[in-house]
């Protein structure tokens, strides 16, 4: 579990971090949506232990991280910028990561290998961006992490490489538990991955949510009425659109008791679709926060 509570950090007089509250439940796909500025990186280096905050508490599993050789073992951070030492190959990288992570696993590197196809001997410097981000994914998972955080990760790497890296992540999630906090400025990009979301602007969170909760409470049904018929009383109706007969609806509730309800009017035709994370967050916030949704979609 990582928390983040009251966090206030400054440069310069510039304040960056304005009592900051997260929370990252063990096991969690964290996605954290903001928009460029707004102080994703700031939070992430004080989670990594980098930053020293002015005040406020980072914690994992209940213990200060800034200093904390245990907890920092533990933890695998891929930055938005990448540093490796330019005279070095993939297998020097790989030495020094091995002599830093006690839980390093030379085993894993060599497996991994075969998924990110690139010879370790090839120096670094030769490495194009991309291949270098695939590099960093490579170390990363070989460190055998228990949390896994990254800045903005994807941006650099194409589509295939992408699906590559993420399934090698969620299978870690799904067998080892890990716990992975990842950011992001455009929360398509994670909607796929990702079961919990936080969204921050101006140095303070404006929104966590789990997905499941969300999900659990909101649904999305096509169907077609038969002539003469009308929905039955008592719906919360979030979002109506029709086409011809056909009419798709967002309704507020579970999804059994919705059907029940439905079948009622006996419907000539009914279907329960998947909502997308975007479109849960659209009818969740509604028409009010329009704030939020600039800084999302
Ligand atoms: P994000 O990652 O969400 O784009 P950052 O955390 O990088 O945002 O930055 C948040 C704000 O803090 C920005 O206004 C940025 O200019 C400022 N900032 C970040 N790091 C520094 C620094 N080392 N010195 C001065 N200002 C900084
Ligand atoms: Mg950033």
């Amino acid at each position: 579990m990582i928390e983040v509570k009251e966090l206030y950090k400054s440069f310069d007089g510039f304040q960056a971090l304005k009592g900051l509250n997260i929370n990252v439940p063990k096991g969690a796909v964290y996605g954290l949506v903001g928009p460029n500025g707004a102080g994703k990186s700031t939070v992430i280096r004080h989670i990594a232990g980098i930053y020293r905050q002015d005040s406020g508490e980072v914690l994992i599993e209940g213990e200060p991280v800034f200093e904390n050789i245990a907890i920092k073992e533990r933890i695998a951070y891929i930055p938005d910028e990448i540093f490796y030492y330019s005279q070095a190959n993939i297998k020097d990288m790989m030495q020094f990561y091995r002599s830093i992570y006690s839980n390093f696993s030379t085993e894993r590197f060599e497996k991994l290998g075969e998924a990110f196809h690139i010879d370790p001997k090839t120096p670094m410097r030769k490495l194009s961006k991309g291949m270098q981000k695939q590099v960093a994914f490579w170390l990363t998972l070989s460190c055998c992490p228990d949390y896994i955080i990254l800045d903005e990760p994807v941006d650099g790497l194409d589509p295939v490489m992408r699906r590559q890296v993420w399934s090698l992540l969620l299978s870690d999630v799904a067998e080892r538990g890990v716990t992975v906090l990842v950011s992001s400025h455009n929360l398509r990009e994670l909607e796929d991955v990702c079961d919990h979301v936080g969204i921050m602007d101006h140095g303070r969170l404006l929104l966590e949510r789990s997905l499941s909760q969300l999900q659990d409470n909101m649904v999305k049904i096509q169907l077609a009425l038969p002539e003469g018929k009308e929905l039955p009383e008592g719906l919360e109706l979030v979002h109506e659109s029709r086409t011809g007969r056909l009419r798709q609806l967002i309704l507020r509730g579970r999804e059994e008791e919705l059907s029940a309800k439905l079948m009622a009017a006996e419907p000539l035709f009914m279907d329960v679709l998947p909502l997308s994370l975007e479109e849960i967050f659209i009818y969740e916030l509604g028409g009010a926060e329009h704030e939020i949704k600039d800084i999302i979609l």
